[in-house]
């Protein structure tokens, strides 16, 4: 982009004021940028250095540095950051100005190469699980050039944001990029090692993502008013509304225009970033939407839907909306998830989960299938680890979202091939017999085909596969690390069959439709196409075998198994070490989103709720008593219903005792499973006991004396 034009698309501040095309990402140092303005070598040797997955040499480092800080400061940026993805999940960034001295008293703007390729934030209060010992509490980002740097803008100036990987003293990863960033790597290498078997050469094969963000927007004024929805993002307490969403009618209806003018700025963010926005449309529950982006690579996907998440909350503000990205932020309403979908394509663009149109390209199709179907059988449990969280809890199983048993649906049509090889004896000569059965020429999978089970958690849906159960809060990097990690294994696998099957002196056909048969055959406990909400499907699954953890507190369990290790670090993903601060940062966040929620309800219960009923029950008893001197009979059912509802405060007050008695002792346990487990079931119960009282108080206060909003009013059509 010229120079000239780059400013003025960067001034953009309506989506219709030029073509999306002529100002997406204006607000980056794109590749376009890049050519534009690094030298002809150094340019070829930053693309050389990517591709190779190496680093930059400091020359290099030091040529785009400098053009990268004359970009910047041509689009006013004053300071630059590091910005990187913690183990908390949320982004981390420190800023820094361009300045440096230059004589006594004046300053000039520098950027140095060493400054573009590796910062060294203070992070010792950044959660590493014990990977870092406070006394080298240092740590490192480094540059990752694959992710184009951006500028952030502010109420007074711009920042440039370098997106950058966060590493240990010695090189162990404290983020979510480094291991994502290798699970792309190894998944890559054993994919060009299986289409090696087609005859296919590919440099690289990309594992390719298209998150679908589901969030809710709620009116800031009325959010602010409740201490649970600021501190916690979820509501707490809240009796239902008379009308929730039993009438569905808010799906895929007429967006608002309040609603729509806060998306169209999300959008206009997003293209001047570089995010390919493209789906907007109403949820199933009152005042849920979603966005979807065009899919990318992973890593960018990931590092746009961190950038996403953030964008949401800012301009929600800016339009006085509190955006939640809660899983639940309302009992009795559908909670938000995220729709991980996942595929594989060659650095052509070749996608390998996408059925082709000859014999040849089929087969192949149906290797990369099962390798995938392999992946799911063997590491569902890690899968379903993965996306365990404190949140997602509440929708996992609860009828709105896949069940925590994971299972693969792949539509009628595939099924039914897939049944056709299993019984078909590839061992033969039989391999014309099965490519008769349709093999030979695979219909296009028609989406709609596909795409109807929306209770499986992991579905295919035409060329690709959709994870559903992912949360709406939760970093994808994570599930997308783990899905290429299982189905690197998988191919590994595969190939290593694929290799002896041939050696053994079988024709490439039949050797492979041996391979993908037994793949088929193995693998079949997963492959469900019913309805995943049913009680039947739990009876079943276990009949199968498949893992079934309920809740968080089962779920952490899995990392500790040797096969969840093994995928990991045989291929250098996560070392056991690294892997094992994981582990502890998500039994600590559990535990803390856990008494963070009870500190609020604590409160909230304590300081605003039951004093309010004191007063209503003060008021009701004082106006009784008014009517009694007047000489009117005060019916009985009235003095009952007051004497109920002090009983309710009464319990109530009983249940916040048990409450704080249940949070005290859950902390005073020192072991991590024990405490863990003590948060899950005590604390969580009693949370729980104390809230249906308070949810039956709500219903009986006079609305006028009851402190909080209510969900009728969160829930109003904005
Ligand atoms: P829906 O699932 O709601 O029917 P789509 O199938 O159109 O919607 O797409 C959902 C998401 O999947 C989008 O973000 C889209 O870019 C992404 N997607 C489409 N094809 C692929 C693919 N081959 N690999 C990964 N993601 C993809
Ligand atoms: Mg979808």
């Amino acid at each position: 982009m010229a120079k000239a034009q780059a400013s003025e698309t960067s001034s953009i501040s309506r989506l219709d004021q030029v073509k999306i095309s002529q100002y997406f990402g204006c607000n980056t140092f794109s590749e376009r940028t890049m050519r534009e303005r690094l030298q002809k070598d150094v340019y070829k040797a930053y693309r050389q250095a990517l591709k190779r997955g190496e680093a930059l040499s400091p020359e290099v480092a030091k040529s785009v540095a400098l053009a990268m800080k004359e970009w910047a400061l041509e689009q006013g940026c004053t300071h630059f950051t590091h910005w990187f993805l913690p183990m908390t999940g949320a982004t981390a960034e420190k800023h820094d100005a361009f300045i440096t001295w230059d004589e006594p008293g004046q300053v000039i703007e520098r950027f140095s190469g060493s400054q573009l390729i590796q910062g060294e934030p203070d992070a010792s209060s950044f959660p590493s699980g014990g990977l870092r010992a406070t006394f080298e509490a240092r740590g490192y980002t480094a540059w990752d050039p694959a992710s184009p740097a951006f500028l952030m803008e502010g109420p007074l100036g711009k920042t440039l944001c370098i997106p950058t990987a966060f590493v240990g003293y010695h090189g162990e990863a404290l983020d979510h990029k480094v291991p994502l960033l290798r699970s792309m790597e190894v998944v890559s290498r054993r994919a060009v090692e299986g289409l090696a078997h087609f005859g296919v050469k590919a440099e690289a094969v990309i594992a390719q993502c298209g998150p679908e963000q589901e969030y809710f927007a709620v009116d800031l004024d009325l959010a602010q008013q409740r201490p649970d929805l600021m501190f916690a993002n979820r509501t707490l307490q809240g009796a239902k509304p008379p009308k929730g969403q039993e009438l569905e009618d808010h799906y895929f209806g007429s967006i608002k225009e309040r609603v729509l003018g806060f998306m169209q700025e999300v959008e206009l963010e997003c293209f001047k970033l570089g995010i390919p926005a493209k789906t907007r449309h109403n949820e199933v529950a009152p005042n849920q939407f979603e966005i979807a982006p065009i899919y990318e690579a992973a890593n960018i996907a990931s590092d746009h839907n961190q950038l996403l998440m953030e964008l949401l909350k800012s301009v929600g503000e800016r339009h006085g909306l509190a955006i939640l990205l809660h899983e639940k932020p309302f009992a009795g309403v559908n909670g938000s998830g995220k729709h991980v979908n996942w595929s594989l394509a060659t650095d052509e663009g070749h996608n390998l989960l996408e059925p082709g149109k000859t014999p040849e390209e089929n087969l192949q199709f149906l290797y990369f299938l099962s390798a995938t179907l392999k992946a799911i059988h063997t590491h569902g449990g890690l899968l379903r680890a993965a996306i365990a969280s404190a949140g997602n809890d509440h929708r996992l199983g609860a009828n709105e979202a896949p069940p925590a048993i994971m299972s693969a649906f792949l539509g009628a049509q595939l099924s039914h091939i897939l049944n056709a090889i299993e019984k078909g004896d590839a061992a033969d000569a039989s391999t014309q017999r099965i490519l008769d059965l349709g093999i030979g020429n695979l219909p296009r999978i028609e989406k709609d085909a596909t795409d109807r089970n929306r209770t499986s958690p992991f579905a295919f849906t035409g060329n690709k596969f959709e994870f559903r159960a992912v949360g709406s809060s939760q970093p994808i990097a994570l599930s997308l690390t783990v899905i290429n990690a299982a189905v690197a294994e998988a191919l590994d696998d595969l190939n290593g069959k694929l290799d002896a099957e041939i050696k053994a002196g079988k024709d490439h056909r039949a050797a492979v439709l041996t391979v993908v048969r037994q793949a088929i055959i193995e693998t079949k406990a997963i492959r469900f196409e019913g309805n995943g909400y049913a009680e039947e499907w739990k009876v079943e699954a276990e009949r199968r075998g498949l893992p079934h953890a309920k809740d968080t507190v089962a779920a952490l369990h899995i990392w500790e198994n040797p096969a969840s290790k093994a995928v990991f670090s045989k291929p250098g993903i996560l070392s056991e070490g690294e892997l094992e601060s994981r582990v502890h940062i998500r039994h600590e966040q559990y535990q803390k989103a856990i008494a963070i929620e009870t500190q609020v309800l604590r409160e909230m219960a304590e300081t605003q709720i039951l004093p309010s009923i004191t007063a209503d029950l003060g008021a009701r008893a004082k106006s009784l008593g008014r009517l009694a001197a007047a000489g009117i009979t005060v019916p009985e059912t009235l003095k009952a219903a007051l004497q109920a509802q002090a009983t309710l405060a009464g319990e109530a007050q009983a249940r916040l005792t048990a409450m704080k008695v249940a949070l005290a002792a859950a902390e005073a346990i020192e072991d991590n499973h024990a405490r863990t487990e003590a948060f899950g079931k005590k604390v969580n119960e009693a949370k729980h006991a104390l809230r249906e009282v308070l949810d039956h108080l709500e219903e009986a206060c006079d609305a006028d004396l009851w402190p909080l909003p209510k969900y009728w009013q969160l829930l109003s059509p904005l």
